[in-house]
């Protein structure tokens, strides 16, 4: 089993709902042990003429290898109707491998660490909340310190949940 941290975004619609979705249908698969970081509100980032993002992240341990962990993410994406048009534009749901335990990979379809996590405060500011002191491959400070020292001066606050069943 692996230690899997993924970030998730929405910014479209019932936001917190989509989240909310996105990580009850992860208990739908041979993952475990979930664990949710609280969800943060945070102004968007490339085309900024869009609706503000909501942000959380999820740790859980799995036996499937990376390749069956993307097809599992990008199914749960497809299944929550996110529309593919807009690079960068609105989506329903972003989920993101950030960490798959220790390891480094990078094929044509998958590059874990995630290639810009150590730059997105928004990927950084909920990790931080659930592996502090994890040192990712590649890394040598541990998420809370690359948190302290990333650049990115987005404004990100933790968001109001409602009392929404999940
Ligand atoms: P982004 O998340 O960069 O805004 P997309 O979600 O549209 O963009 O990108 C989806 C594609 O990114 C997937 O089809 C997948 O093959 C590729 N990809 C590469 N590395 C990762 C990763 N660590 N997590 C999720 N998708 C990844
Ligand atoms: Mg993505």
């Amino acid at each position: 089993m692996k230690d899997v941290f993924c970030s998730l975004g929405s910014n479209l619609g019932d936001r917190e709902h989509w989240l909310n979705s996105a990580v009850a249908a992860l208990h739908d698969h041979p993952v475990y042990a979930i664990e949710r970081a609280p969800i943060y509100e945070t102004a968007p980032v490339g085309m900024v003429d869009q609706p503000s993002f909501l942000n959380t992240a999820v740790g859980f341990k799995t036996a499937l290898d990376p390749q069956q962990l993307l097809s599992l993410i990008l199914d749960i994406e497809r299944d929550l109707g996110r529309k593919r048009r807009i690079k960068w534009g609105p989506r329903t749901i972003d989920i993101d491998i950030i960490f798959y335990g220790k390891e480094i990979i990078e094929t044509e379809k998958l590059t874990v660490p995630h290639p810009r996590f150590a730059e997105r405060k928004f990927v950084l500011v909920p990790l931080s909340d659930l592996i502090p002191n994890f040192i990712p491959p590649g890394f040598s400070l541990p998420v809370n310190k690359i948190l302290q020292n990333c650049g990115d001066d987005s404004a990100i606050q933790k968001y109001e949940t409602g009392n929404r069943p999940e």
